[in-house]
């Protein structure tokens, strides 16, 4: 179990992060092949859980997680493709396996890439809890292969600080960034209409973190605002009709979540 702050609760929602909307421009065209948005899909970027008035470069490591292309992770980092590629001697940008470890160069802190796709097939945000007190996005993704699905089945994971993720960091999955349908909630046709989006962590018996927090409004405000989703139509995965499940667990702070989604 994490040990977590008491007090202090949610202090950050001002630092609400950087806001960038962007123009797919032409210098990407010789960046990652792999699934990548279309040109007019914006781009959020939120701050790292430390915002720091000036960036702080440092070498680091970085595992690639499901979905992540170099395109992705030098955005993460603000290191160039060119200089990731060449320091781990990658010859196609193909080439990156998820688990693998990458040496990046003179790293900025960390920023989470949240793509927001054109198109009206997202009607409802579905939250959901791991029911896990650990895991990240390729930790579910393993789990979700063995159950015979096509990977991790959430949109976005939000971690919680263990297995080598920060707390609060935003994970966009595979299903996100090909634009697919979910593995998350089947009831009422669920998977089909709505973003899942899973936090680490079992709110049952723990408590959502302040970082979390921060982030799950973060990314639902973006994503509600972006599809015009109303907020009736944000529900936990219990609160499906016909969903028979007490996620995202029976201590999960709707009230302090819906209040920071109203501000
Ligand atoms: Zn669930």
């Amino acid at each position: 179990m994490m040990k977590r702050s008491k007090h202090n609760i949610y202090p950050a929602l001002r630092i609400a992060g950087l806001f960038l909307v962007a123009a797919l421009s032409a210098s990407c065209s010789t960046t990652a092949p792999g699934p990548r948005p279309a040109a007019n899909a914006a781009y959020v970027s939120m701050a790292g859980p430390v915002s720091l008035p000036t960036p702080l470069r440092q070498d680091i490591y970085h595992t690639v997680a499901p979905g992540e292309t170099l395109w992705r992770i030098s955005r993460m980092y603000e290191v160039d493709i060119k200089t990731i590629k060449k320091t781990n001697r990658i010859k196609d940008v193909r080439d990156l396996d998820i688990g693998q470890r990458l040496y990046i160069p003179s790293a900025a802190p960390r920023i989470d890439i949240v793509t927001l796709y054109p198109g009206r097939k997202w009607k409802y945000i579905i939250i959901h809890h791991s029911a896990t007190d650990h895991g990240n996005s390729e930790k579910f993704n393993r789990a979700h292969l063995n159950r015979g699905w096509k990977g991790v089945g959430y949109h976005f994971v939000i971690d919680n600080g263990t297995c080598g993720k920060d707390d609060g960091q935003i994970e966009s999955t595979p299903r996100w960034i090909k634009q697919e349908t979910g593995a998350h909630c089947k009831a009422d046709g669920m998977n089909e209409k709505s973003i899942g989006i899973c936090l680490v962590g079992n709110f049952s018996i723990d408590r959502v973190s302040p970082a979390q927090m921060r982030s799950v409004v973060y990314l639902v405000k973006q994503l509600k605002e972006h599809y015009n989703i109303p907020s009736s139509r944000i529900l936990g995965h219990g609160q499906v009709p016909g969903a028979r499940t007490e996620c995202p667990g029976k201590k999960f702070p709707w009230k302090t979540f819906n209040s920071y989604l109203r501000r």
